[in-house]
C-alpha cells in the first residue's frame, strides 16, 4: 500500500495516512477488502491536520508586528515621528504570504528608504 500511495503523495504523508487508517504499509493492494479501501480513500480525502501551535521565532519565515505603517510616510519611508529616520522590510508591521511578496517588500522599501535617507543627509549637509 505504501508504495502505491507514494506515487500520489509525499512519502511521509503516505505513512501518516496509512497509520491513521490503521493499515499496515506492507499489505499488498490485492489483499485489501473494499471496506478497507474505502477507509483509506476517506483518509486521503478527509485528512484533517489540527494546528497545535507555531514554531519558535528562529524558525519564522516572516513576522508580524513592528513599526506601524501609519507612522511611516509611504513616498519616502520616513518616520512621521522622528526626522531623519527611515524604515524598511521586516522592521515594519507588514507581512504577506510567502511567494516572494515579503522579499519584494524588503527590496522595494529598502531601495526607497536608502535613497530617501541619502537625500535627507545631502539636504542636511547643504543646509550646514
Ligand atoms: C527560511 C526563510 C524563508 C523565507 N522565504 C521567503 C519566500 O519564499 N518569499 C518571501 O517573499 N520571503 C521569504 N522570507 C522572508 C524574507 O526573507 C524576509 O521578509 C526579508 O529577507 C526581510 O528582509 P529585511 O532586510 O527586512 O530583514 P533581514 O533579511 O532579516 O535582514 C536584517 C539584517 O540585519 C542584520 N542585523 C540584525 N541586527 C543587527 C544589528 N544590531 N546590527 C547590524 N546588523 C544587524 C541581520 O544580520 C540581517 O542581515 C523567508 C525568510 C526565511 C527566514
Amino acid at each position: 500500500m505504501q508504495s502505491i500511495l507514494q506515487r500520489y503523495l509525499p512519502d511521509r504523508l503516505a505513512e501518516v495516512i496509512l497509520t491513521q487508517a490503521e493499515l499496515a504499509n506492507h499489505v499488498p493492494l490485492a489483499e485489501m477488502s473494499n471496506d478497507r479501501l474505502e477507509v483509506l480513500g476517506d483518509q486521503v480525502k478527509n485528512l484533517t491536520l489540527p494546528i497545535t501551535g507555531t514554531l519558535p521565532l528562529e524558525k519564522a519565515t516572516v513576522t508580524g508586528g513592528g513599526v506601524s505603517i501609519h507612522d511611516i510616510s509611504p513616498s519616502t519611508m520616513a518616520s512621521k515621528r522622528c526626522p531623519g529616520l527611515y524604515f524598511c522590510g521586516e522592521v515594519m508591521d507588514v507581512h504577506a504570504h510567502t511567494g516572494g511578496y515579503n522579499i519584494t517588500v524588503a527590496f522595494a522599501t529598502g531601495h526607497l528608504a536608502g535613497q530617501s535617507a541619502a537625500r535627507y543627509a545631502l539636504a542636511q549637509q547643504a543646509n550646514g
